[in-house]
């Protein structure tokens, strides 16, 4: 293996050059607080206020319906927990203390949602997947009371792409009245998002999954629909819903990244679904007993995921062998990547433990090629035959 090859875009991904040259007048000559009123403090405002344009337009949404956040983390903490406590506020609904969400949500929505559970007196439904990690429409239905207020569902999972059918449950949500929050976090840049088509009142945004910067993100909020309470108090900014002065190059950097992505979407996401189907069927050839996580349905599955299962490897184990070949996976959501039990997602699509132990995750971006992609199947072939021949993993 001569070269690195870096196979964990879901996790994270390196700033676009265009980004960089966007966001770096605002870090250097351009430092004004956008709430200051000089010249500084205007030029700042101009480009935050463009930015949450450039945002908008690229979800069909209207500028002062974009809340800039700390990212997708935060951008779901205020959708769950803002819009929970916001509804407490109503008198119509503030004895109703239903919830839904689906197993197989990113921590940054299950967190909170256990939480409410747990300390506020709410009951929360867990929607299961199917075999391929996909909710079904007919068990949102059925899990409907008259007690429900809020339903939060993934838009397609971190870590084996199932794409989720937001717009048929959130028709069905319309027609009922209840409020419905997505964690677009995977699918910004990568797949077409227009929260009118979505049927969404709120969609949480992250820029660093879509060559944006670290640290920045964004939750729509419709603008008829409820708005959240604020976590975060102080100066006001974020029209109130997230005061702290905003990082103005943070956000120019985010707009640049999602107009640069929505640009190139259709191109990009073609690229990268022959890469995946060229990688599953690469494994599969060499390695047979890999089993496949997900969706096999390429359209089912976010452009650039794939996740196989080695038994009888563990994720870990193979993640760190494989980095040491110079292969940058995961065993999914970067944020658990110290712990080492199955992976809960695997286990919701129905694989037994061993399975759900030995996943790992490649998600693939703009620098990936089929030569990158041979030799990481030459690694893991490698990889495997050792396990098999149960040597040990130098
Ligand atoms: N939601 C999903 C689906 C994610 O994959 C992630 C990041 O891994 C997050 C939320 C958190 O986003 P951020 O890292 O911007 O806080």
């Amino acid at each position: 293996m001569s070269s690195s090859i870096y196979l964990d875009h879901a996790a994270t991904t390196p700033l676009a050059p265009e980004v960089v040259q966007a966001m770096a007048p605002y870090l250097e000559s351009a430092y004004g607080n956008p709430s200051s009123i000089h010249r500084y403090g205007k030029k700042a405002r101009r480009a935050l206020e463009e930015a949450r344009t450039t945002v908008a337009q690229c979800l069909g949404a209207n500028a002062d319906e974009l809340v800039f956040t700390s990212g997708g983390t935060e951008a779901d903490n205020l959708a769950v927990l803002g819009v929970t406590r916001a509804l407490l506020e109503k008198p119509e609904t503030s004895a109703k203390r239903h919830l839904i969400t689906t197993a197989i949500e990113h921590s940054a929505v299950a967190k909170p949602f256990a939480y409410l559970e747990k300390t506020q007196g709410y009951r929360v439904t867990y929607l299961g997947v199917d075999a391929e990690g996909i909710v079904s429409l007919e068990d949102v239905r059925s899990a409907l009371s008259e007690e429900t207020v809020l339903v939060s569902v993934m838009h397609a999972n971190n870590e084996i792409g199932s794409i989720q059918p937001i717009e048929a449950i959130g028709e069905l949500l319309r027609q009922h009245g209840i409020l419905f929050h997505s964690d677009a976090v995977q699918t910004a840049g990568k797949l077409p998002l227009d929260v009118n088509k979505l049927n969404v009142d709120y969609l949480s945004l992250s820029a660093h999954k879509l060559y944006g910067p670290k640290g920045v993100g964004a939750l729509y909020v419709r603008r008829r629909s409820l708005a959240p309470v604020p976590l975060i108090f102080g100066g006001g900014q974020e029209s109130g819903f997230r005061s702290g002065t905003e990082n103005v190059a943070g956000c120019v950097g985010f707009a640049e990244a999602l107009k640069l992505a929505c640009a190139s979407m259709a191109e990009e996401s073609d690229r990268l679904r022959a890469l995946q189907r060229y990688f599953i069927d690469g494994v599969l050839e060499k390695v047979p007993s890999a089993v496949l996580n997900g969706p096999s349905d390429l359209s089912k599955r976010v452009p650039g995921n794939v996740n196989f299962s080695f038994p009888p490897g563990e994720g870990e184990a193979l993640v760190l062998q494989l980095d040491l070949k110079g292969v940058a996976a995961s065993t999914g959501s970067a944020c658990k990547s110290t712990s080492i039990a199955p992976s809960p997602i695997v286990l919701a699509t129905g694989k037994p433990e061993p399975i759900a132990q030995a996943s790992v995750r490649f998600s693939m971006g703009h620098h990936t090629t089929r030569e990158m992609l041979d030799e990481v199947v030459e690694t893991l072939y490698s990889l495997m035959v050792r396990y098999r021949e149960k040597m040990p993993l130098v």
